[in-house]
């Protein structure tokens, strides 16, 4: 399992733009079909924002249609925590960085088989790392 990462929130402040801030360290969510990630279909690996730990593959992405990049499965299970979320008068499931404790999104279990999860990620809290050969200028 990684090491934890721990900063202070004034230094996540200065380390993150004001919209990483606000999703991965206030539980913000960015507006569906907003994020630069949701339409995405590079082949490579998407890292935390906060701290850079690798969290999706890409091959993992499916088109859920819900306007957030959408993963059926983390790449690792251990990087990722789950927390019970009760916010809005809903009942989810909160899914954070293993390593830096940043804000992700959630998951529901409405995803494709066989895993049938539906990890619904704000882009803002990810960095995609595309393949070799997939990268601007190649
Ligand atoms: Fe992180």
């Amino acid at each position: 399992m990684s090491e934890k990462l721990s900063k202070t929130e004034a230094e996540w402040r200065k380390e993150l733009t004001p919209e990483q801030y606000q999703v991965l360290r206030e539980k913000g969510t960015e507006r569906a079909f907003t994020g630069c990630y949701w339409d995405t279909k590079t082949p490579g690996v998407y890292r935390c924002a906060g701290c850079g730990e690798p969290l999706f593959s890409a091959d993992a992405k499916f088109d859920s249609g819900c306007g957030w990049p959408s993963f059926d499965r983390p790449l690792v299970e251990d990087k990722i925590d789950e927390h019970r979320d009760r916010s809005f008068g809903m009942l989810r499931t909160e899914v954070t960085c293993g390593r830096c404790g940043g804000h992700l999104g959630h998951v529901f279990p409405d995803g494709p088989k066989p895993t049938g999860l539906r990890y619904c990620i704000n882009s803002v809290s990810l960095k995609l790392e595309p393949e070799e050969g997939n990268r601007p200028g190649e």
